[in-house]
C-alpha cells in the first residue's frame, strides 16, 4: 500500500468491487421495485425499520446495515427507498438518493400488498426466535403461508417438541431429525398446522379426495408421536379420519404435487365444487408453476466462470448447511479476503477463492 497513491487505491478498489460484483451469483445491479410484486429473495434490514427489500438492495444500498436472510417470499415488493424506508438519521439530506439503484431522490409509494411478520423482525417460527447458526436443528419453510406468511419453522416445534428435549441428542448426531419428522426426501413442501387448520375445510375435501394419496406424503401430528404416513397406508381407503377433533397437525406434499393437484383439480365441478375454488382462487401457486424471480446471472467467461461457480456453490451449500444464512457475512469476510488482492494488484484466481472458502469452512 505504502508506493500506490491513493487515487490508484481507489481505482482498485472499484476494480475489486467490479471483481467482487462479478463474483456474486446473481447480478446485483437493478432492484425489482419496478416489476412490482414477485415471488422473490427477500432480505429484511433492521436498520431501517424491519423493511423487506430485494437481493440487489441488500448489496448495494444496505451495506452497513443488520440484514436477515429471509429466502423467499411471494407477492412482495422491494421497500428500500419507499415511504416505508425510514433514513437512518434525522439529518440525512434531502437531496440523498433514497434507493442508490433506483436513484430516486423521492421516496416512491410502498406496496399495500406486502406483508410484514415476524420474520422482518428476523424472529422466525411459532417460538418467535432468531435464526441461530449454531444450531443443527432443521427449518422447513411453509409453502401456503396464507395464515404464517411463509414461516420458518424448526422440525422440533412442528412435531410439538421443547427445543431443550431435542437438544442434547441433536448434538451427538447432527443429521438426527426431531422424533415424528420424516425423512426429509420423503416429501417435496411443507404446509403448517397454522394455515392447515385456517383451510381446514378445504385440507378435509382434498385429503378424502380419491387422489388425495397422490399429493399428501406426511400428515405430522404436534404434540404426540403418532405421525401417519398415508404413503403406507391402505391405497383404497380414502384419508377420512381426519374428522377426530384436533386440526393440530401440519401436512407434506408429495414430489410432483403440482401435477396431481392439477389432476384432481380437473376432476372437480368448476362452478359448485369449492375445493376447485380453493385450488382456483387461494392457492393457485399450489397448482401452477410457481417460479422465484432470479436477477439474470453474470455472463462471465473463462476461468471467471470457474470462479463465479465456486462462489455460488459455496454460498449454496451455506444456504443449504444453514439454512437461514448470513449471507451478508460471507459477503464481507469475501471482501476483507479480497482487500490485500486490490491492495497489491494482484490478480485474483480460482485457486484463491477455493482457499478463501476451505479456510471458512473451518471457521
Ligand atoms: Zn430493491
Ligand atoms: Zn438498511
Ligand atoms: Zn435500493
Ligand atoms: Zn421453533
Ligand atoms: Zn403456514
Amino acid at each position: 500500500m505504502s508506493d500506490i497513491s491513493a487515487t490508484e487505491y481507489l481505482s482498485r478498489q472499484q476494480e475489486l468491487e467490479d471483481e467482487a460484483r462479478k463474483l456474486m451469483p446473481w447480478d446485483p445491479r437493478s432492484c425489482t421495485y419496478e416489476k412490482g410484486a414477485l415471488r422473490q429473495q427477500v432480505f429484511a434490514c433492521r436498520t431501517h425499520g424491519n423493511i423487506g427489500i430485494c437481493y440487489s438492495c441488500s448489496i448495494q444500498c444496505h451495506t452497513s446495515c443488520d440484514i436477515v436472510e429471509l429466502f423467499t417470499k411471494r407477492n412482495f415488493t422491494c421497500d428500500c427507498g419507499t415511504e416505508r424506508d425510514k433514513p437512518k438519521s434525522e439529518n440525512q439530506q434531502t437531496n440523498e438518493f433514497r434507493c442508490q439503484l433506483r436513484k430516486n431522490r423521492e421516496p416512491d409509494v410502498a406496496s399495500l400488498q406486502n406483508v410484514y411478520g415476524h420474520n422482518f423482525h428476523g424472529l422466525f417460527c411459532s417460538c418467535n426466535e432468531e435464526y441461530d447458526p449454531d444450531s443443527s436443528a432443521v427449518m422447513l419453510q411453509c409453502v401456503l403461508g396464507a395464515e404464517c406468511n411463509e414461516d420458518w419453522y424448526h422440525d422440533y416445534c412442528i412435531v410439538g417438541k421443547g427445543k431443550e428435549k431435542q437438544g442434547a441428542k441433536r448434538k451427538a448426531d447432527e443429521e438426527t431429525l426431531a422424533d415424528g419428522m420424516p425423512p426429509l426426501d420423503s416429501f417435496d413442501a411443507f404446509i403448517c398446522w397454522k394455515c392447515v387448520s385456517k383451510y381446514d375445510y378445504y385440507f378435509q375435501k382434498l385429503m378424502s379426495h380419491s387422489l388425495a394419496e397422490e399429493v399428501i406424503a406426511h400428515r405430522i401430528q404436534r404434540g404426540s408421536l403418532e405421525e401417519k404416513d398415508l404413503s403406507r397406508s391402505d391405497k383404497k381407503r380414502p384419508i377420512d379420519d381426519v374428522t377426530d377433533g384436533s386440526i393440530d397437525y401440519s401436512l407434506t406434499l408429495k414430489h410432483g404435487y403440482s401435477k396431481q393437484l392439477a389432476k384432481i383439480k380437473e376432476t372437480l365441478d368448476k362452478k359448485t365444487d369449492k375445493l376447485y375454488k380453493f385450488l382456483d382462487d387461494l392457492v393457485p401457486f399450489l397448482v401452477n408453476d410457481d417460479p422465484v424471480y432470479e436477477e439474470p446471472e453474470d455472463t462471465a467467461t473463462g476461468a471467471d466462470d470457474m470462479v463465479s461457480l465456486l462462489l455460488q456453490s459455496s454460498v449454496q451449500r451455506e444456504q443449504a448447511v444453514a439454512g437461514i444464512s448470513a449471507f451478508n457475512s460471507l459477503k464481507t469476510r469475501l471482501s476483507e479476503y479480497l482487500r490485500p488482492f486490490a491492495e497489491s494488484g494482484r490478480v485474483v484466481s480460482g485457486e484463491d477463492i477455493n482457499n478463501f472458502f476451505e479456510g471458512n469452512e473451518k471457521k
